[in-house]
């Protein structure tokens, strides 16, 4: 069939099928072919490779993913899209649509031995893009590459280094365990319906090993989260005030002091290196 990337092939779906658009499922699907493209592009998808798409739709760009991939898993939360889907993707051999939700699917148990050359490419939904993410990172699903649509500012939190405004713990996680690129900013105007912000494609390419050494990823993580919980309070205070940590006021001083750090820093001053020794010094 033409591909849904056409708006008024988009359009004749959703009339036919009388399909209600679901904004508690973040249903905004892309009509635009060359937004496609380029994510398809930046995720650099080969035939050798097994492909995780979250949240299908339509199957706008399953259609291409399908195209340019060895097989492709979609999980797709909304059970209205499954007789559209087995339309719009027909054709396809080497599609399976799975309909469940994303952030309770036992991805590796799912996808068995085709994890091995995984790359995971999407539109996201964003009212859940951080444990999308997250999830995917902590529960080790070995994709090398992760490509995805999703709200401008988050891309941008993504992507943040110390001393800027968009820096935080989403910044730290996500370059632990990988490097941010962004590819493109997309408007509104590419989806139907409009969203209400901007969108990015971000592509995070996975590290083989992890940048730094941490002892105690949890801790780390822990001291990530408390130092942010409070911004506008030092390192110290977040951390003594964080109900998950146990540490004196003296040891997380002597600490700072250890690394030649004021005990006034703010944990937005702090490199994820900063971070992973920091972690490591109390978790001795
Ligand atoms: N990929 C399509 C496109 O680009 O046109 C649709 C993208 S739309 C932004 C997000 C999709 O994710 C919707 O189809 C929505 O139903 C689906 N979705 C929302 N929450 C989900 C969840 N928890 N698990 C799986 N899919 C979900």
């Amino acid at each position: 069939m033409e591909k849904l990337s056409n708006p008024q092939v988009t359009i004749e779906i959703i009339k036919k099928y009388n399909f209600a658009f679901q904004k508690r499922f973040g249903q905004n699907f892309l009509i635009d072919g060359h937004v496609v493209e380029k994510i398809i592009n930046a995720a650099e998808i080969t035939k050798d490779d097994t492909v995780l798409e979250i949240g299908p739709g339509i199957g706008t760009m399953t259609q291409y993913l399908a195209e340019s991939a060895g097989k492709v898993y979609a999980v797709e939360i909304d059970k209205n899209l499954l007789p559209v889907l087995e339309e719009t993707l027909g054709e396809y051999d080497n599609v399976t649509v799975i309909n469940e939700d994303i952030l309770k699917v036992d991805i590796n148990a799912l996808l068995g031995e085709d994890a091995k050359n995984l790359k995971v490419v999407a539109n996201l939904p964003y009212y859940i893009t951080t444990p999308i993410i997250m999830g995917l990172f902590e529960n080790h699903i070995p994709a090398k590459s992760i490509t995805v649509m999703v709200q401008k500012e988050v891309a941008q939190r993504m992507q943040a280094k110390p001393g800027s405004k968009d820096y935080g713990a989403l910044s730290l996680a996500v370059q632990y365990y990988a490097e941010p690129y962004i590819v493109a900013n997309v408007p509104p105007n590419c989806f139907m319906p409009r969203p209400n912000v901007g969108s990015a494609v971000i592509r995070l390419t996975s590290w083989d090993e992890p940048p730094v050494k941490v002892t105690n990823e949890k801790l780390m993580f822990d001291l990530i989260r408390a130092s942010f919980n409070q911004r506008r309070k030092t390192l110290q205070n977040g951390i003594n005030n964080s109900p998950n940590l146990n540490f004196s006021k003296e040891q997380v001083i002597a600490a700072l002091k250890e690394m030649g750090l004021s005990e006034s820093i703010r944990g937005e001053a702090l490199t994820l290196e900063q971070f992973a020794q920091l972690s490591n010094i109390l978790d001795k």
